[in-house]
């Protein structure tokens, strides 16, 4: 093995004996290989006239009172690079794991993009924490209902047509729609963004695998640090430092893998493959 050391190695077996949870929380690093940008940043500036508009002034309720239509054409715009991408080897692992864990395994996503779905993983099993675009519902929250992602191509600089707009309203009270995903001025829940069921799996998990997240949100960093206050193990896979190896580096149940987690996870299905077909 080349990821995982004997230390390691050790603790994985022992784990795979138990019957606590394998959780695997992702972010943004992982979709990187998928060529998905991040949206943070220089990435995620929108232009409105002549003013930028960093991603934490455009991804908000705020901004969508305001401007419900620039808001609209910067989701359409991510969705539009987001719908192209595929699946890499890291959510087939990941799509792996939860084949030979089954009801051990959950998926906690900080993800928008859908490239677990497309992958094959459960959608029981996995946690939307920051919504998904492959879903829009009413921005009014005029009923529970939820609609698909509008299924047009745009890039930047282009205009909506009146034909597009209509299909940015609720078909039920005729409002704006909104992508079903967390803004940055909204806070997390369990009604759309499974907050508590989160917390709850993360009582139950043995085993939790952190991969390509720096750690900003609160959530995820909650969940991890539960998971270790149970004597749970963290590994972190990444290969760039970040909240949870800082945190992995201080607990003895904490380790650290500085790989790709297309090259890294793969490992980790090898590994509980061979277990499996031992026991
Ligand atoms: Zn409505």
């Amino acid at each position: 093995m080349i990821y995982i050391d004997d230390t390691l190695l050790q603790k994985l077996e022992a784990f795979y004996k138990g019957e606590r949870k394998l959780t695997v929380l992702t972010g943004a690093g992982l979709s990187a290989d998928s060529g998905i940008p991040t949206f943070r940043d220089t990435d995620g500036f929108w232009t409105v006239g002549s003013k930028n508009y960093m991603p934490e002034e455009m991804g908000t309720l705020r901004m969508f009172r305001q401007k419900p239509l620039e808001v609209w054409k910067w989701f359409l715009y991510r969705n539009t690079i987001c719908s192209k991408a595929l699946p890499n080897k890291g959510h087939f692992a990941i799509t792996e794991l939860e084949k030979l864990f089954g009801d051990r395994f959950r998926l906690i996503t900080q993800n928008v993009d859908g490239l677990h779905h497309k992958a094959g993983t459960s959608e029981k099993r996995t946690y939307l924490i920051h919504g998904t675009l492959e879903k829009v519902r009413c921005g009014e929250e005029c009923s529970k209902a939820f609609y698909p992602f509008p299924d047009f191509a745009f890039e930047k600089n282009q205009e909506l047509t009146a034909e597009q707009s209509e299909q940015l309203k609720c078909p039920q009270c005729g409002d704006y729609l909104r992508p079903h995903v967390l803004w940055f001025d909204e806070r997390y829940n369990e009604k759309h963004y499974k907050l508590d069921s989160s917390m709850r799996t993360a009582k139950e998990t043995g085993l939790l695998l952190t991969i390509g997240s720096s750690g900003a949100t609160n959530l995820p960093m909650l969940v991890t640090e539960s998971v270790l206050s149970r004597q749970g193990m963290l590994v972190d896979i990444n290969p760039n430092a970040n909240a949870f190896s800082e945190l992995a580096y201080t607990k003895k149940n904490g380790f650290v893998i500085r790989a790709k987690s297309s090259d890294a996870l793969p490992e980790f299905v090898e590994l509980f493959s061979q277990l499996k077909r031992k026991a």
